[in-house]
């Protein structure tokens, strides 16, 4: 459709020539511009148009943008354009008409590049009604409008201008089927793809690569960020790419912006080049995520297996080392029974250390053969994994009988299988030898225990039986001392009467004696008084052990008693050869205790003295320990001492120390024996220390306080 008229016809067409010039030009190029500014530089010479501008719509048809001009700075035009969707602007509104429009300036004239003046609006290739027209000849001025060589360049730029659109629009619509093919390609491989240009924007990409790199405003924040990642990651590695060398093919971790796991890829890039420059990059991914996780975790197996097989290795060097230092025989067998691993101890037993020794061979082929039999026991033994038996084995060397106790584990897959069996034998004939030593041990035991029981029961009789005895023996006792101490009466009293008649024979009373009357009447006064002695101590003991001599305790100062008995003794005293002293010491307090027994005793021990001294001195010595209150009366000499064998002796009923004393010295051997009774009845006791030969020393010690009976 051609746009009407509004130009008023006038003035006559250039020749032909001139016309088919431009329209050979126009036929040549496809550029609108180009065209366009043609155009006008034809009208500027042929139709005397002096200023003009030739916009367009662009390709997306949404903006018209002024492309030529004649007369106008064409960088007033550049800068010119106006946007389609403002359709009340009075230049868009012209593209919806079919005549020309003139805009004589002033209140609503439009701005363009030709300022104030007053122009007219040619539009230029409208195709229908419903249409836009594809661009807008704007001439200034009114005298050119008139001029038919315009009305023919605005017919063949229009016609120019829709041959290009259907043109563009051809064409548009087959790269649009291509771009979708191409889209359905890529869309069809499983791995991303992508073209970048060479600013490294994203121009194409497969929906694989659009899941990685691109992100809409309504998605998450996570994901937005996420894919703003893989971008800046893809495109350092495309640099990266871009300085080694091209095709590399270069691991990519990437992350996956769905579920935030990393992802692994391989990227395979390729420049595109046009011409002589690189003006994108096809970059193809291919996920290698698994392939990368399996080899690491391949590595890992494989490293575990590495520390496995030394573990297992220093473990199995281990068990070597602990069977060999067992001394127990240790043998590790299969599952099928054969013999795996043995230790020392159990080579002696199951393998031949005696090479060429037939008895040898012989006997470890027995012991096998046990061996073997106790094993395939355990093999149908069920599920416990732990038996024992006892086999009796043979020592390879000695011959000689081995009991052992074998004790087997099994040790199972994890399936449950039997893999080994370890067994160790223990030596049982220590532990039968103590079993059969135990055993004799205990019938000793029993038999012991009756023999004590019976000799127990035995010393219970022979206790009851002694027990009789003493109370019989004291009863007998009790009876001797009650006829001793009747007898003893009885014989002073006649004993008295002999020796009172022979005492007035002997002074002459009945006359004056012959002298061997005269001797004979001394023996016999000697004699009598001898037995009178003997008499009244054999008395004293026996009242002291029946019980009849009491205690008579009385006050009285030591040195009294002793200067006492020097009285009564003097004349004993003054013929001894010996001197006799006494000290008694003043801090002596008073004595409370039998003073008659005490004397006796004293009187006692200075009679021995002097009997038993020849030369030197005695001495009568007193002391007391204020601590333990006890006073100490020693009577020393200078005599024959006694003996140290002799020391208790003397002590005992009729003790003397030898026979020949009596003879020598006279005596009873009663008087210490009642010293020790009588001492001992007032609280103390005798010591004696002498020397043979060198004089005694006998000691009363006697509490000063006596306690009373
Ligand atoms: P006897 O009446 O014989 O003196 P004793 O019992 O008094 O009896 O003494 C027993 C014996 O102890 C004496 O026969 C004597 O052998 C010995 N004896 C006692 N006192 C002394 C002493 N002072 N020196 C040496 N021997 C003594």
């Amino acid at each position: 459709m051609r746009p009407a008229s509004l130009v008023e016809k006038g003035g006559p067409l250039v020749s032909a020539e001139v016309r088919v010039a431009l329209m050979e030009h126009l036929l040549r190029t496809d550029d609108i511009a180009a065209c366009a500014q043609h155009c006008l530089e034809w009208l500027a010479a042929h139709a005397g148009v002096q200023r003009a501008i030739c916009a367009g719509l662009d390709e997306e048809g949404e903006r018209l943008v002024g492309n030529a001009s004649v007369g106008v700075s064409p960088l007033l035009v550049a800068e010119f354009w106006i946007e389609v969707e403002e359709r009340n602007h009075p230049l868009i509104a012209t593209l919806r008409r079919t005549e020309a429009v003139r805009f004589s300036g002033g209140g609503r004239h439009p701005i363009t590049p030709l300022g104030d003046e007053p122009f007219i609006a040619v539009p230029l290739g409208r195709q229908s009604t419903d249409q836009l027209a594809l661009g807008l000849l704007l001439l200034a001025g009114d005298s050119v409008t008139r001029s038919p060589n315009v009305q023919w360049v605005v017919e063949i730029l229009s016609d120019k201008f829709l041959s290009l659109r259907s043109r563009h629009l051809a064409s548009e619509s087959r790269f649009g089927r291509e771009r979708s093919l191409l889209h359905g390609v890529i869309n069809a491989v499983s791995d991303p793809i992508l073209l970048t240009d060479s600013d490294g924007r994203l121009v194409i990409a497969n929906t694989r690569a659009e899941n990685l790199f691109v992100s809409r405003e309504d998605e998450s924040e996570g994901r937005r960020r996420a894919v703003s990642m893989n971008n800046m990651l893809l495109s350092a590695a495309l640099a990266g790419r871009a300085m080694e060398r091209d095709h590399a093919r270069n691991e990519l971790l990437l992350v996956d912006p769905n579920e935030g796991s990393d992802l692994l890829f391989e990227l395979m890039s390729q420049p595109v080049r046009e011409g002589d420059g690189e003006v994108g990059i096809v970059s193809v991914l291919r996920n290698v995520t698994d392939l990368g996780r399996a080899s690491a975790e391949i590595g890992e197996t494989y490293e575990k297996l590495q520390l496995a097989q030394a573990r297992m290795q220093s473990e199995r060097h281990r068990l070597d080392l602990i069977i060999d230092s067992v001394a127990d025989p240790i043998i590790v067998t299969d599952a099928a029974g054969d013999i795996m691993l043995m230790n020392k101890p159990a080579e002696r037993l199951f393998t031949v250390q005696i090479p060429g020794n037939e008895e040898a061979e012989r006997r470890v082929r027995s012991n096998d053969a046990h061996f073997s039999s106790f094993i395939s026991n355990l093999l149908f033994s069920g599920s416990e994994k732990r038996v024992r038996g006892d086999i009796t084995l043979v020592d390879q060397e000695t011959g000689e009988s081995l009991p052992v106790e074998a004790i087997a584990g099994k040790i199972l897959s994890p399936q449950g299988e039997l893999t080994t069996v370890v067994t160790i034998l223990h030596d049982q004939r220590e532990a039968l030898e103590k079993a059969r030593l135990y055993e004799q041990l205990k019938k000793f035991s029993t038999e012991l225990e009756a023999r004590v029981q019976a000799a127990t029961a035995e010393l219970a009789e022979q206790n009851e039986l002694l027990r009789r005895q003493a109370v019989e023996l004291e009863q007998a006792s009790a009876a001797k001392s009650q006829f001793l101490a009747n007898m003893s009466h009885e014989f002073r009293t006649p004993l008295n009467a002999i020796l009172g008649y022979t005492s007035m024979l002997l002074q002459g009373v009945s006359g004056k004696l012959l002298p061997a009357q005269q001797k004979a009447l001394s023996r016999i006064d000697s004699n009598g008084r001898h037995l009178l002695d003997l008499i009244n101590e054999i008395l004293d003991i026996t009242r002291i052990e029946s019980g009849k001599m009491p205690l008579h305790i009385s006050r009285f100062e030591l040195q009294a008693l002793i200067d006492e008995v020097f009285a009564e003794l003097d004349p004993i005293i003054s013929r001894s050869p010996a001197q006799v002293t006494a000290r008694i010491p003043a801090n002596i307090p008073e004595l409370e205790t039998d003073r008659q027994k005490l004397k006796q005793i004293v009187v006692n021990l200075i009679s021995n003295a002097l009997k038993f001294t020849h030369e030197g001195r005695i001495r009568v010595v007193a002391g007391y320990n204020a601590r333990s209150r006890m006073v100490t009366i020693a009577v020393s000499d200078t005599g024959i001492g006694i003996a140290e064998e002799y020391h208790q002796k003397v002590f005992e009923d009729f003790r003397q120390v030898d026979a020949s004393t009596t003879r020598a010295y006279g005596g009873t051997g009663l008087g210490l024996s009642i010293c020790r009774r009588l001492s001992s009845m007032l609280g103390g006791r005798i010591t004696l220390k002498s020397k043979l030969g060198k004089g005694s020393t006998f000691t009363l010690h006697i509490p000063r306080k006596s306690r009373r009976p």
